[in-house]
């Protein structure tokens, strides 16, 4: 699975698994399922939360104020969201916007796991709390993390984690809002340096490679 064009039909796939999904209680709930929407070959991948009430009714993801913030975001280190694929942790709204409970993430996860090794990002900017500790495996909460690249492998890929405030956080809070445009400032220089060193191969010669729905990329 290498050329582009293979993982983007694979990605469709995916997405049209997704789309129908009733692997949690939120399928009941939902109104559309925000699977996620930009470049299927981005460099540059953005995980945030949840859908929220605009998401839900669009499906698709950063539609609403919050959205609009992180399209600035972008636009202010001359991005736009076309060049950057943008996804959640969940891909329903929760009721009311209320926090995703950990078997909501657990059902969910391999469709953000297959989208990641799907994409090959080379930078990964996780919304928020949510994403930040469902992606570095790591509890530590995003203040004392935002704004610092780590070094990850996801799957068997490395890949740089760049934690980040939520947009939505940077709405409410105009210190943080202010710390996001500092922190977007560095993830140009990150798309530019060489990745980390990869892994050594998990699969002996010969032996079948997994398939990414097979594998626990996070933590
Ligand atoms: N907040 C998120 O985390 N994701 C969205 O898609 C919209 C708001």
């Amino acid at each position: 699975m290498s050329t582009a064009e293979a993982r983007r039909d694979a990605l469709v796939e995916v997405y049209n698994e997704a789309s129908i999904c009733e692997r949690c209680p939120l399928s009941e709930t939902r109104n559309r399922v925000v699977f996620g929407a930009g470049n299927a070959d981005a460099d540059l991948m953005f995980i945030g939360e949840a859908p929220g009430a605009e998401e839900d009714r669009q499906g698709l993801p950063f539609v609403g104020r919050a959205g609009a913030f992180l399209t600035e975001l972008l636009e202010g280190i001359g991005m736009k969201r076309e060049d950057v694929f943008i996804a959640n942790v969940l891909k329903c709204r929760p009721p009311g916007n209320r926090d995703p409970q950990p078997e909501e993430i657990d059902s969910c996860r391999p469709y953000l796991e297959q989208q990641v090794s799907l994409i090959q990002p080379r930078v990964i900017c996780t919304l928020g709390n949510f994403a930040t500790k469902l992606i570095t495996a790591n509890p530590t909460g995003i203040t004392k993390v935002r704004g610092t690249a780590q070094e990850h492998v996801i799957g068997r890929r490395p890949v740089y984690v760049m934690p980040l405030f939520h947009p939505a956080a940077g709405l409410r809070t105009p210190r943080v809002a202010e710390q996001l445009r500092e922190d977007f400032q560095r993830i140009s220089d990150l798309l530019a340096q060489p990745l980390p060193e990869g892994p050594e191969p998990l699969v002996a010669e010969g032996e079948r490679e997994l398939e990414p729905d097979q594998m626990g990329l996070f933590g």
